[in-house]
Order: C-alpha cells, then structure tokens, then sequence
C-alpha cells in the first residue's frame, strides 16, 4: 500500500466499550501500526439524550487499558479538531449550506405523525417503508407558512433517483443497493444537529480518512454515505465491514453470552493481551495454526485479507483457555498485583503489604497461578491458606489419615520440620526428599497425608508451596488440629 494510511475509530459514547466496538479499534489499529499509517479516535455525540461524558471516558480507557494507542484525536489533539461532533457543527454547517443552495437538500417540515402514516401506507402495501418526497418541491410561501405555525424543518438529502450504489467492501467485496430503496434522508434534525450518517462523512473526509473499518451493522448505512461523498465532490474512503459478532447459539451477541463491556473483562481480571489475542481472532485468521498472539505478532501479521466474510462466534470457553494461559505466562509480580484488589475484597489481606509480606503473597499466588482463568477466581483456590478452621472435604480425605502408619509419619515430619532454620520452597523440597526416604515410605503415605493434615483435601497447590506460605507453626498447628478430628 503506497498511501499513508489514516484510519479512525469513531465511537458513540452511549454506553461502556464494547466487544465489537473494540475489535473494530483494534482491526483499525492493526492496518494502522502495519503500514506505518495512523490512527485516529474521535467522537460521534450527536445523539445528545444519550451520549455522556462518562461512556466517553470508559470508552477511551478501555482502549488505553487494551494498549490500543492514537495518533490525533481526542484528549491528543491534532490538526484536524475538535474531536467530538458536538464542537464540529460550525465545520458542517459549510457543508450542508453548499448542499441546500444546491438543491441536493431540503427542509423537510413532515410531523412524526404524518411520517407514521407514510411509513404504514408503505408497509401495507409491501413496500419499503421510506420517505416518499413530499417536501421536496415545497414553494417559498408554503415554508413560510410551515414556518408561520412554528414547525421546525429537518433537512433531508435528496437521493438521486434509479442509481445502483455498489461498495467495493474489502471484506465483503462488491455490495450494491439501489437508490430508489432508500428514500431522502435526514441529514440535519430539527434541533439543528446533524445526524450520523451526514457528521461522518464530513469527519472521514476532513481528516483525510482512507480505511473505514467498522461493524457489519453500518453496512445500510454506507451507501447513504457514499451518495454524500458523491454530492459534495469529495473522495470516499475504502470501506471493510467486519462480520457481526454471534453467541455459540448463532444469535447475535447480547449479554446473554457473556458481558459484552470490555470494562467488565477488566474488573474480573482479564489482561489485556489475552483478550487483544481474543478478539484478532474473532474474525481475523493467521496463516497458520499458532493460537497466541501478541500485539506485536499482530501487527506482523495483520491484513484485511484474512477477515472472514462470516460471522464470527464469541466462544468465552476460548477466552478463559487463553486467559489462564496469559496468567500462567506472566511474571508472579505481575500476577500477584492483579491479584491483590480480589485478595482484599475478599478480606484476606490488609493494610501495606510490603517487604517479608510481599514476597510470601507472592509465594501464594505462584502456588495456585495456573488455576484461574481469570483473577478472580484466585479465591476459590487460596482460601486454603486463610481458613483457620480445616474441615475435610469429603470421607475420602479423612480416610486418607486413618491410614496406620500416618501418627509416626506426622511425627517424623514434625521433627524435621523443627529443625529447618529457613523454610524456603527449596527447603521443603529436600525435606520431603529426606523423609520420603528415610521412612521408605512413597508419595502416597507421606505427601498425601500431609497435603490432608495441612488442607484437608486431596488435590491443591503444591506441599513445597503450602508449607513455607503456611509457616512451622500453622504447619504445626493445622496437623494437630487435623489429626485431633480423627478421634
Ligand atoms: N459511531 C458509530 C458506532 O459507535 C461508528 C460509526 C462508524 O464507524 O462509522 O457504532
């Protein structure tokens, strides 16, 4: 590609970042960061009921959350601002006075009632409901009479009559619409605030957009805005709509799935790279077999080419199985920071924890980081170290030291356990080494039993974890008590 890229990601601030909306950004960000173009983010308010500040701002860190970056735009500036179609309506203004002096487009002074009519004369009749043109032709005395009765006018764009529109979509490839399906438009409400479909267009082409990536849902909407481009001698951007995002039961995707706010992903304790990796592949298809993907990988390796035409399913099975695999991969530093706003939520820590402190939570999460598959669910595994009361978990477990050799066993690991002067991971290791063998004893009559004295289950963390995180003396502590409950 010889032109310099400029792509954008335009989002309506009616509500948290979205999943599709965020792998919209990303599909941009990724042509973007490939070819050395850039990438823009601006906002579409003009819906005024609905938009606020607040979407905005979740909106904007959640794609800094993702690591999706910008270029120009808001809250970066740049030269073509402002960034929100609230502060742009002088630019539009321009345009739409050129379009009305032209007679591409007209006051419309239609009430919503009769809109209503025409729209179930259409439908009765089998029609596309649309409108049909009436103030099309309206005389200079009639809209001073509309007027008169304080009727505020929309302007409408006149739609030429019998055009095919075909788009060439880079994804989809050719897609056509007639002209005569789609009835004059409204371009500016009568509060004098332009709609979507005229404020975009203006925005993509003063900011010299040349890929607009976006959601199949606009697709209806492109050839409305390419009949714009055309009208006003401007240059249209090349569109990709990216398939719809489905639920496994092939509906589109709704909450019933699974939340569809990136800001929720977060506050569970997703990472980011693991649902960047997610959502490249929700649509997008590497070359070969490989599953994970860094950003970089992504950039590597991105083309609109590979974006399936299909819809692409949300499958939240995969995100947790490339969560916990992130999890599983990063650094326990990391991990155990993640980890700690849930630990305290769950009343297991408190006040500063630094220094000895630090590194033994550390020690507790690298004991249990290959459970979760996000951070949350690290409470289900680390209770074992906060509980003081052990209760078995079943018959099995208590079983398990009923067994005869276990007092003597238990005894043994006492003794040694004493006489450890550092209780490290490493020093447990060889502990368990050298009373495993000097009881001549396996697995099974030593490292089962102990792992149900100190848990009172049969499966968990590793004994070289939980001794040292449980220290000599809850070690001590937890097996008489455990032992106490055989009685
Ligand atoms: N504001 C639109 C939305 O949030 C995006 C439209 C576009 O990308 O052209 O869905």
């Amino acid at each position: 590609m010889s032109e310099k890229i400029r792509v954008r990601f335009a989002p309506s601030p009616t509500g948290p970042l979205h999943i599709g909306g965020a792998r919209s950004a990303l599909f941009n960000w990724l042509l973007a960061r490939r070819f050395g173009g850039q990438m823009i983010v601006r906002i579409e308010d003009t819906d005024l009921e609905r938009s606020s500040r607040e979407s905005e701002e979740n909106i904007l860190a959640s794609l800094r959350w993702l690591g999706l970056d910008w270029d120009e735009g808001i809250q970066v500036g740049g030269p073509n601002g402002p960034y929100r179609q609230t502060e742009r309506l002088g630019i539009y203004k321009e345009y739409i006075d050129k379009l009305l002096a032209e007679g591409q487009a007209y006051h419309c002074y239609c009430s919503e009632e009769e809109l209503e009519q025409e729209r179930e004369v259409l439908l009765a009749k089998g029609e596309l409901p649309r409108y049909l043109g009436k103030c099309r032709c309206l005389s200079g005395e009639e809209k001073a009479r509309q007027e008169g009765e304080g009727r505020k006018p929309v302007v409408r764009f006149r739609v030429p009559d019998d055009r095919v529109i075909t788009i060439p979509d880079l994804v989809r490839g050719d897609v056509s619409f007639e002209s005569n399906g789609i009835g004059d438009y409204v371009i500016v409400k009568s509060d004098g605030i332009p709609t979507y479909n005229f404020a975009v267009v203006i925005d993509d082409a003063t900011m010299d957009i040349t890929h607009v990536i976006r959601g199949e849902e606009h697709l209806s909407n492109t050839p409305r805005q390419v009949l714009l481009y055309e009208a006003l001698g401007l240059t249209a951007p090349k569109f990709a709509h990216v398939s719809l995002i489905l639920g496994k039961d092939r509906s589109k995707m709704s909450k019933r799935h699974g939340s569809t706010a990136v800001e929720q992903y977060r506050s569970k304790g997703y990472l980011p790279e693991a649902l960047i990796n997610f959502l490249a592949l929700l649509g997008w298809s590497p070359v070969g077999e490989e599953e994970f993907f860094t950003l970089e990988q992504l950039v590597e390796q991105f083309s609109l080419d590979r974006v399936a035409r299909n819809p692409a399913v949300f499958d939240l099975d995969k995100l947790n199985w490339l969560n916990g695999h992130y999890i599983r991969q990063s650094p326990v530093e990391h991990i155990t920071d993640l980890a700690s706003p849930f630990l305290r939520q769950a009343g297991y820590l408190e006040g500063e924890i630094d220094g000895d402190k630090r590194r033994w939570l550390e020690l507790v999460v690298k004991s249990v980081q290959e459970y979760p598959a996000y951070m949350e669910e690290i409470i289900q595994h680390v209770g074992i170290y906060f509980e003081d009361e052990i209760e078995f978990e079943n018959e099995e477990a208590k079983g398990v030291l009923l067994q005869e050799p276990i007092p003597a066993v238990m005894e043994a690991f006492e003794a040694k356990l004493r006489e450890v002067p550092d209780l490290t991971v490493e020093a447990t290791q060889q502990l368990l080494k050298a009373l495993t063998k000097e009881l001549m004893l396996g697995g099974k009559l030593v490292y089962m039993p102990l792992r149900v004295a100190l848990t009172g289950q049969t499966h968990g963390p590793e004994l070289f974890y939980i001794i040292p995180i449980l220290g000599k003396e809850k070690t001590m502590d937890r097996i008489k008590q455990t032992m106490g409950k055989l009685k």
